[in-house]
């Protein structure tokens, strides 16, 4: 293991999920240095949940600020040849009116908020 430096600029706890890797890239991106990332299992990690995640990209959200990262991360993935646009779906049961409801309603947010989802 890299020995530790007594004091950093930044302490990143969490490096390898996919919120500790997006900090350390945008502060560096905007010019930090001397960051230090501490991860308890491994980079990337092995345990958290970014290790489980399906990877689907949600663009209904009623949340502004998670489809613009979802968009940005869409962007982010594709500038680096690394994104796999197949497209998914969210389903809801017969009879399940109320699983229904929520999801015409999230089509209307994202709709909202400027992503091409249709129902
Ligand atoms: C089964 C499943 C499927 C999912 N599918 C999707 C999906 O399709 N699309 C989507 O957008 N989201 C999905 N998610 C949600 C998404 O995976 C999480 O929101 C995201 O990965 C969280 O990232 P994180 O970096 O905050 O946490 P994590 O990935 O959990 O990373 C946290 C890291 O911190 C480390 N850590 C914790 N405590 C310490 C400590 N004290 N010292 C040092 N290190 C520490 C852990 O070891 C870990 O590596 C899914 C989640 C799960 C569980």
């Amino acid at each position: 293991m890299a020995q530790l430096p007594k004091r950093a600029k930044v302490v990143i706890i969490g490096q390898g999920g996919i919120v500790g890797s997006s900090v350390a890239h945008h502060l560096i991106e905007q010019g930090w240095d001397d960051l230090v990332g501490l991860e308890k299992s491994a980079i990337p990690t092995d345990i958290g949940s970014t290790s489980h995640a399906s990877d689907f990209c949600f663009t209904t959200s009623h949340d502004k600020l998670n489809i613009y990262t979802t968009k940005y991360s869409q962007a982010f993935y594709q500038q680096r040849g690394n994104y796999v646009k197949c497209g998914g779906m969210e389903v809801a049961r017969v009879d399940d009116d109320e699983r229904m409801d929520e999801l015409r309603r999230k089509v209307g947010s994202g709709k909202a908020f400027g992503t091409n989802v249709s129902m």
